[in-house]
């Protein structure tokens, strides 16, 4: 790891917190921020913690025009101990690095980023929050800098950490929530971006999370761009589907965004020896079991969402009802297991908390 010193400038203006109850989510910032820079020949340099406040760009930053712009999302949990807690952070940075790759941005020190996450931590303890449920939404960001309109890769970058008090993501908290599965629009082809965190992915999402929000759907199931047939994921969630008794989820194939949370209720369930396969799903598959009375669950898995049960599909005409839109045992299961070694409350087996 690369040494890099942090300069820290404290706020001088704390700012009051709101009520767990208001908090909703991404909403509200913390005191402080982390901020580096980037210039060809010099690297990344100026690490700083410096009171969150607006950032001044050049109108051509090329961010604003070419959407060169990656991000990641992870939480910092209070536990009952009274420990700040995150849940596989290494992850995020290296998942940061991969969509640097992609987009052409320089990678980033994964371990300095991490160091310097815990210092802004330090400095922000007291915005973790401590209500049931609630957590520290983090987010990392990569943004080319570089006034310019030219199309090329950008020469300076700068990488931010901000953070935000959340309260739960769905309005429904852990109760099932209705999902449109979108016929018209699609996220993400392989050898496209879908597997990088970058922002262009959600800004051509939006118009699907407008049409299901338009039909009382709170988000769009994606199917794959070459046939619109194969499930893909949700708006920021992976999905999973327990049909008869086995719990399949679609494989990474390339316009997936490798969820870490997939990953981790993958191993959890390998773990309990529940039957778990990655593999191409077909829609008409979940359409066909439902029917047959062998869909038994179906959940989403994302940071900021966490295990989220589907009480409802809608296909063309078609409305799936999943498990009589009430919570099924494999994902209250892997719920319980999952907030439990987030929040401290269950052994971690797995070696995944910081
Ligand atoms: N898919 C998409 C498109 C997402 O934005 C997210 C949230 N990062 C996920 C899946 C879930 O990923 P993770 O479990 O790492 O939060």
């Amino acid at each position: 790891m690369t040494t890099y010193q942090i300069t820290t400038e404290l706020s001088t203006n704390r700012k009051q917190k709101t009520p767990a109850e208001q908090l909703g989510f991404g909403k509200i910032f913390t005191d402080h921020m982390f901020v580096m820079d980037y210039e060809d020949g010099k690297g990344w340099h100026n690490a700083t913690i410096t009171p969150y406040a607006p950032i001044t760009l050049s109108p051509a930053a090329m961010v604003f025009h070419y959407g060169q712009a990656v991000f990641e999302g992870l939480k910092a949990y209070m536990t009952e101990d009274g420990e700040v807690q995150l849940f596989r952070p290494d992850r995020n940075f290296q998942r940061l690095n991969s969509s640097n790759a992609r987009l052409c941005i320089p990678p980033i020190d994964e371990d300095f980023a991490l160091e310097a996450l815990k210092e802004l931590l330090r400095v922000d303890r007291e915005w973790v929050p401590t209500a049931p449920g609630t957590s520290l939404y983090i987010r990392p960001f990569i943004i080319a800098t570089e006034s310019y309109l030219g199309v090329n890769p950008a020469k300076s970058y700068k990488f931010m950490i901000i953070m935000s008090p959340v309260g739960s993501y769905y309005k429904e908290g852990i109760n099932p929530v209705k999902i449109l599965v979108e016929q018209q629009y699609v996220r993400a082809v392989v050898g496209g971006t879908g597997e990088a965190k970058t922002a262009g992915n959600y800004a051509s999402s939006l118009k699907g999370s407008e049409i299901a929000a338009q039909q009382g759907y709170s988000q769009t199931l994606w199917l794959d761009g070459k046939e619109n047939k194969y499930v893909e994921e949700v708006g920021s969630m992976n999905i999973f589907f327990k049909i008869s008794g086995k719990v399949i989820t679609p494989a990474l194939n390339g316009s997936i965004l490798p969820g870490i949370t997939r990953d981790s209720m993958i191993e959890v369930l390998k773990s309990k020896n529940i039957p778990i396969e990655e593999r191409a799903i077909a829609f008409e598959e979940v359409v066909e079991a439902a029917k047959n009375g062998t869909l038994e669950e179906a959940f989403g898995t994302g940071t900021a969402a966490v295990i989220s049960p589907v009480g409802e599909l809608k296909w063309l005409d078609d409305v799936i009802s999943v498990n009589n839109g009430q919570i099924g045992e494999v994902t209250q299961m892997l719920y319980d297991t999952l907030t439990g070694i987030q929040y401290g409350k269950v052994a971690d087996t797995f070696g995944w908390t910081v």
